[in-house]
């Protein structure tokens, strides 16, 4: 037999999926058709993100509760500190954890409009860090937090935004998942600088498979992630083409996470916009099979 592209022959290789919450019935048929396909390769966790107001945080709830009802998967709940005091945070965290959910994603959250600063609620929680104390005084969570490769927008320099992270960690974070990035350079950075600074902590890569370069570049500006030239122009005449361009998106995908195996890291998490195709096969690729 071939040997695999990219797997560890060992099958050592542990991956997990970030889904958002659905607004729509279409939305969520499609949501947990994505589920049912990426659940057979058994995931460490899925993660389901948390947005800004109540009708849409009540869906990551619902969402987080029939993912432990209906499936044996491990919810990861994200929670952020925007526009809420400290009190209905820790109230938030306290009903999942008597659902059975053991896993925060815990952050800060982004200011409601492009171009504006993030404000604390008066009574809420200030940061990232300040929320991970908070959860654990609920209870003790497995929490994960951001990290960034390329640096928050936000970050006066690499050391002030290492230095954050750290905070994250001290507070009781045990693992940290990367915003999206396509070098693997400025990830290995970080992973490095962590370990100068002697602390034991798991950095999981964020995978974003991505298929649509415009879009990507949007989402990409506003959160400090490079686009680099060379992948712009491997899409370059294929707005008209979708299955080649996806051939070429998992492509990409793919080469990245061969990049970050020989690196050493052997956990991979996916963005998967609730679409399982993509990071099925790049699973597929990487070794990871049904279980
Ligand atoms: P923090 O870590 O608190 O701060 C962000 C940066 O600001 C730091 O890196 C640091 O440079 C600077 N900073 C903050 N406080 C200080 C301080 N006291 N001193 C010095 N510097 C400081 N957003 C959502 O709304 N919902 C989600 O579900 C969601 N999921 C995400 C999942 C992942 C894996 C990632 C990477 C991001 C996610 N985001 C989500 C986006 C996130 O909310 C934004 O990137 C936000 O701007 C920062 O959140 P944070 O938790 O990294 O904040």
């Amino acid at each position: 037999a071939p040997a695999p592209l990219f797997a560890g022959p060992k099958g050592d290789i542990d991956v997990s999926f970030e889904f958002f919450p659905p607004k729509t019935e279409k939305m969520s048929e499609k949501l947990w058709s994505s589920i049912e396909r990426l659940e057979p390769l058994g995931p460490r966790f899925v993660s389901v993100t948390y947005g800004a107001g109540g009708s849409t945080r009540e869906r990551t709830h619902e969402t987080v509760k029939r993912i432990v009802e209906e499936t044996s998967l491990t919810p990861a709940a994200h929670l952020t500190c925007v526009d809420a005091t400290r009190e209905e945070v820790q109230e938030v965290a306290r009903e999942y954890w008597d659902a059975g959910v053991r896993h925060i994603v815990a952050l800060r959250g982004d200011p409601p409009g492009e171009g504006q600063c993030f404000a604390p609620h008066p009574g809420g929680y200030a940061n990232a860090a300040e929320l991970v104390a908070g959860l654990k005084e609920v209870a003790d969570f497995d929490i994960s937090v951001a990290a960034y490769p390329e640096c928050h927008p936000e970050a006066l320099s690499f050391e002030a935004d290492l230095d954050h992270l750290l905070r994250k960690i001290d507070a009781g974070a045990s693992r940290a998942i990367s915003q999206f990035f396509f070098d693997p350079e400025p990830f290995f950075r970080l992973r490095d600088a962590l370990a100068a600074r002697g602390r034991e902590i798991e950095l999981v890569p964020g995978i974003l498979p991505v298929s649509n370069v415009a879009q990507t570049r949007k989402f990409a500006g506003m959160c400090g992630a490079e686009i680099p030239e060379w992948m712009a122009e491997r899409f370059e005449g294929l707005d008209d083409t979708p299955q080649a361009r996806e051939l070429v998106a998992a492509t990409i995908a793919a080469e990245l996470c061969g990049q970050l195996y020989a690196g050493g890291v052997r956990h991979f998490h996916f963005y998967t916009l609730n679409r399982a195709n993509l990071s099925y096969a790049i699973c597929r690729l990487l070794g990871v099979k049904p279980q």
